[in-house]
């Protein structure tokens, strides 16, 4: 089997990305942000929540998983004038724009590119890394 690293890709000379934390992808269309325990964790240990206050007040399950709640509006539940748990943010959020369904298609990624004004500044990742983040990213399924 062909090694991922061995192929080629479009971004085979590296990406460059800063997130600006403009909240572009925080907000707008609705979406899925998947969290895992130890993120829950994390996030209700950062706003000093109980597990069960934190429950009540930003997640849903879906086809077994855990999922942060939005607002009407599509926005992230954390999303306030900025991300309110940044530092602890989940890998879903820590991994864009690096996902499989962004990366996949070199069309994809100028959609994705017209809607993240990080991309394309900031430090270049390579493609290596970017491979790395992908192996992490939560939606190598979609
Ligand atoms: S759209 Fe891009 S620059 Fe803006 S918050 Fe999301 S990742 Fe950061």
């Amino acid at each position: 089997m062909n090694r991922l690293d061995q192929r080629s890709y479009f971004f085979d000379a590296g990406i460059r990305f800063a997130c600006r934390r403009c909240g572009a992808c925080c907000t707008g269309d609705p979406g899925v942000v998947r969290v895992n325990e130890q993120e829950i964790a994390d996030i209700t240990a950062f706003l000093g929540m109980s597990a069960s206050a934190f429950d009540d007040a930003f997640l849903c399950s879906w086809n077994n998983e855990q999922l942060i709640r939005e607002a009407d509006d599509g926005r992230c539940r954390f999303f306030e004038d900025g991300c309110r748990i940044y530092p602890v943010r989940p890998n879903q959020c820590r991994t864009f724009p690096f996902w499989f369904a962004n990366l996949r298609a070199e069309a994809r990624w100028h959609d994705i590119r017209n809607q993240c004004p990080g991309i394309g500044t900031g430090r270049l990742y390579t493609k290596n890394e970017i491979l790395d983040i992908l192996s992490r990213s939560c939606d190598r399924s979609l």
